[in-house]
């Protein structure tokens, strides 16, 4: 989609601090973190959020929680979230897709 910024980063078109990347997903660091350690990963083709999921992208969705998974171990954390919003009232500001991982400090339940 050409008006998605998270398109325009699995194309390369804006930088970004890469912590992964493959055929079909992305790691990043976010821009403005919520935790001391937190990155997104995101499928690189576009999906709106958890409602657009097919079943056709159960795959794709299993590798963006095991690399979610895999990268908070290689970057120290033990104990960490994943946050998914899906849409705006949830906290969904970016309409592509994105598993949020969040660790590093003592997380609130429930969340805001
Ligand atoms: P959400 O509110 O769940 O849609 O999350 C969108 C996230 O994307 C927010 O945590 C933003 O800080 C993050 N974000 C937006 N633009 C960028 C960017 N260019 N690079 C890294 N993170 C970004
Ligand atoms: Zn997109």
């Amino acid at each position: 989609m050409s008006d998605c910024i998270f398109c325009k980063i699995a194309a390369g078109e804006i930088p970004t601090d890469k912590l992964y990347e493959d055929d079909e997903i992305m790691a990043f660091w976010d821009l403005d973190p919520q935790a001391p350690k937190h990155f997104l990963v995101i499928p690189k083709s576009h999906l709106r959020d958890s409602s657009a999921v097919s079943k056709g992208d159960e795959a794709l969705i299993g590798s963006i929680v095991r690399t979610g998974a895999r990268l908070a171990k290689e970057n120290g954390l033990d104990d960490y979230r994943f946050v998914v919003n899906n849409g705006a009232s949830a906290g969904q500001t970016v309409f592509h897709f994105h598993l949020h991982v969040l660790g590093g400090r003592v997380m609130d339940w429930p969340p805001g």
